[in-house]
């Protein structure tokens, strides 16, 4: 299952569905060649509500493409998903918020080393809403599918990353933040990997992916045609995405490069909001650079979208100390 592929970024995409699951219709033979066909290292397989399709993927997971297993979890208040249970692990959905009972679900996912993740918590069906806590979740599905569509059954991400944006700050004073991380939902041809989590993994295997998506070095990527790289410094010192930087009060400089966005614009975000915002050239590649302070900015995170104002790429946070 390990890869010797070392420590750097991986990309994949955790919120799957196969024909097992309803109103989907792809072959695990087709979610291979479309994974390997949207760039992906790795992929979650997460059908609703069962793990009888986990015994498809065995043979497959010692191959370039590591297959994470999964399941969707779709309750009357709200869908998640369990990523990295056991094979055949199967994980109840007949609840809701006001039975109580979602801590000890979400108990049995961590106590096998697996994430718990608040699915399109701004999804408009029944019960496709989001209504638990967050608390007991270790992260955020805050893009979900296509940016914006016309299907009323999409998700509202621009919802759901301004709800998972204000709570960043309250997070990060009480020092425990919940990432985001971006999946396709796939349900038919042509949909994996848009968008996908890129990750900086020590290696290319499932614990070191979760391991990751847990600590938040990730961002999230509309396409692979989409690329960056944030780093914040201060003096010597030096964090990347979902890193603490201790910048003993010395002047803190946030580098980013972004390639493959045309003509798009970086906003870069704090606990004081949205406090800067540039252009990038016609080419799609480019460099930006801004200065601020651990007394200024709680954190810091970035936001790269298209000309036509729908989501490129999305980052978790740098914690300033
Ligand atoms: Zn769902
Ligand atoms: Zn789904």
């Amino acid at each position: 299952m390990a890869g010797a592929s070392g420590r750097k970024w991986y990309r994949g995409d955790c919120h799957v569905h196969s024909a097992y699951s309803h109103g989907a219709d792809l072959t695990p033979e087709q979610i291979v060649a479309e994974a390997r066909g949207a760039g992906l290292d790795f992929i979650a397989t997460t059908e609703h509500n069962t793990s009888a399709g986990h015994g498809l993927w065995g043979p497959r997971t010692g191959g370039e493409l590591v297959v994470v297993l999964g399941q969707e979890v779709t309750t009357g208040t709200g869908h998640w998903l369990a990523l990295g249970i056991e094979p055949g692990q199967e994980i109840d959905w007949r609840y809701r918020l006001r039975d109580g009972v979602i801590d000890r679900h979400l108990d049995r996912v961590h106590r096998v080393g697996g994430l718990c993740v608040a699915a399109h918590p701004h999804a408009p069906y029944v019960s496709g809403t989001f209504m638990y806590p967050y608390e007991g979740f270790d992260v955020i599905e805050v893009w979900n599918g296509l940016w914006t569509s016309d299907q009323v059954w999409q998700a509202d991400n621009e919802a759901a990353l301004a709800e998972w944006g204000r709570n960043l700050t309250v997070g990060v004073h009480r020092g425990r933040w919940i990432p985001a991380m971006g999946n396709s939902d796939a349900h038919l041809e042509g949909q994996i990997g848009t968008p996908h989590t890129v990750v900086l993994a020590e290696e290319l295997s499932v614990v070191a992916v979760l391991d990751a998506i847990r600590a938040g070095r990730s961002w999230v990527a509309g396409s692979a045609a989409v690329d960056l790289s944030l780093t914040v410094s201060a003096g010597e010192r030096a964090a990347g995405i979902g890193e603490r930087l201790q910048t003993l009060d010395l002047q803190a400089v946030l580098r980013l490069e972004v390639r493959g966005v045309p003509s798009g614009t970086v906003s870069i975000h704090t606990d004081r909001g949205s406090v800067h915002r540039t252009s990038l050239p016609a080419a799609g590649t480019g460099a930006v650079e801004w200065g601020t302070s651990a007394q200024e900015s709680a954190f810091v995170r970035v936001e790269v979208r298209h000309a036509d104002g729908n989501m490129a790429a999305l980052t978790n946070s740098v914690v300033l100390e």
